[in-house]
């Protein structure tokens, strides 16, 4: 790393203490950006990038609610407003009992990059709580959502800070959430959050867009070496909302998507992924992942507490969260002869295992480039809720791989144009730290 840039990751490292995977998204940025400052003095001039690391503002509050048993229990929700420098801030909202700053910091931190990349007038945020929805009754979540949307509505607005979904947070939730916002203020304002029900002021397609955008992430890296997503043989990982979809797109062009999993362990499915039933136990029962293998019999199997990533395959989409592809997985997904992978989680390969699939010469999409067809669709909500429209699926599925491709060939140039060939994780982190650091230049120092 570059002697400036290290100095300003210790004081990052110092300011903010015990937020290691904050930590980690800035080292993975830093390390990339070593040729633009030394082309671009005008950034350090101006402290672009030390004011990219500071959040605009950081907001965290108590959240009570009172659970089904008349237990009085409490949370800590978080809002992380990082970066508006192209737009009202934009990013997700985590429910899970890992949430605490740093993750949130790091999703942002994120969140502010990607959205760059995908050419929409957005800026970088997030948030959520250290609330674990699993086991509660849709009652206990509804009023939990209530009691977060009571704090948080002062921060956000269609032209402030638009929160969506990410881990946790699904089509219900987000109607909790906007039912709150919407008695509390008195305005049916659709534009304050996105990740809607499709008869509410959703978008057809948001559902279906982050796991979709990474199987065409990795379909058009593959093209650039004259191969494609058919005839592949995919291992997914997770099972929520982007891992069903990775699936889905996976099948559709033609591949063979053979696991799934969750906390509990993996399933291998020989004959590919039964989407139908998947969903069924995922999300209509909200179950296990074992009783996949139970139902499909045969050519399925589950494995209890072992790694997706032992099971031999070429296209590999990470979709449960982060860190949860290390250096071992990668070197035996090598070993096994993979040849490219598309991040559908956020920083789901840990810094080790991502050199090692660029030394190996593995197409590597990293999460703020593959994963970007979630927010970007979220921006196509956003775009309908102000003109008050209502878009096709098929004119939004296109405008969805118009965007994905802009996105690819973004990081292809940018990583040609720094010396850095083929390396989208260079690519990615420059041409996102460009557009932003071009845009606060512009505005001054705010
Ligand atoms: N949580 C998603 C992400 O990581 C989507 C955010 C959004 O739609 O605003 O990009």
């Amino acid at each position: 790393m570059e002697r400036g840039l290290e100095n300003l990751r210790d004081e990052v490292f110092r300011r903010n203490p015990g937020e290691s995977e904050f930590h980690q998204a800035v080292t993975e940025v830093f390390e990339a950006l070593g040729p633009v400052v030394s082309r671009h003095p005008e950034y350090a001039d101006a402290g672009i990038l030390r004011r990219m690391c500071e959040p605009e503002r950081q907001i965290i509050f108590r959240i009570p609610w009172v659970d089904d048993a008349g237990t009085v229990q409490i949370n800590r929700g978080f809002r992380v407003e990082f970066n508006s420098a192209l737009g009202p801030y934009k990013g997700g909202l985590r429910f899970h009992p890992s949430v605490y700053l740093g993750i949130i910091k790091f999703l942002g931190f994120e969140q502010i990059f990607k959205n760059a990349l995908t050419g929409m007038p957005i800026g970088g945020g997030k948030g959520g709580s250290d609330f674990d929805p699993a086991g509660r009754s849709d009652a206990e979540v509804m009023r939990f959502c209530q009691s977060f949307m009571t704090e948080l509505y002062r921060h956000i607005g269609e032209h402030t800070d638009v929160p969506a979904g990410d881990i946790g947070v699904g089509a219900r939730e987000i109607g909790y959430l906007f039912g709150q916002y919407k008695r509390i203020t008195n305005r049916f304002e659709s534009g304050v959050l996105t990740g809607k029900g499709i008869t509410w002021g959703g978008s057809l397609v948001r559902p279906e867009a982050t796991g979709y955008g990474a199987v065409m992430f990795a379909d058009r890296m593959l093209r650039t070496h004259g191969r494609s997503m058919e005839g592949q043989r995919v291992l997914v990982s997770g099972s929520g909302n982007v891992a069903l979809n990775a699936i889905a797109k996976a099948e559709q062009l033609g591949a063979v998507a053979v696991t799934a999993s969750d906390s509990s362990g993996y399933v291998v499915d020989e004959a590919g992924i039964d989407l139908e039933l998947l969903r069924e136990i995922k999300e209509a029962r909200r179950g296990r992942i074992s009783e996949y293998a139970e139902q499909r019999g045969g050519t399925a199997r589950f494995v209890a507490g072992a790694s997706v990533w032992d099971v031999p395959g070429t296209v590999a989409i990470p979709s449960a969260t982060q860190n949860e592809l290390d250096e071992n997985a990668a070197q035996t997904l090598v070993k096994n002869g993979l040849i490219a992978v598309a991040e559908g989680a956020n920083m789901p390969s840990t810094q080790k295992a991502t050199e090692l699939f660029l030394q190996a010469g593995v197409l590597f999409g990293p999460g703020k480039a593959a994963n970007a067809g979630g927010v970007a669709t979220s921006a196509l909500e956003m775009q309908q809720n102000a003109s008050r429209d209502t878009w096709s699926f098929e004119n939004t599925h296109d405008r969805l791989e118009t965007i994905m491709t802009g996105v690819h060939d973004r990081c292809l140039e940018t990583a040609d144009q720094y010396g850095a060939p083929g390396n989208y994780v260079v690519g990615a982190n420059i041409a996102g730290f460009i557009k932003v650091a071009d845009a606060m230049l512009a505005q001054g120092v705010v």
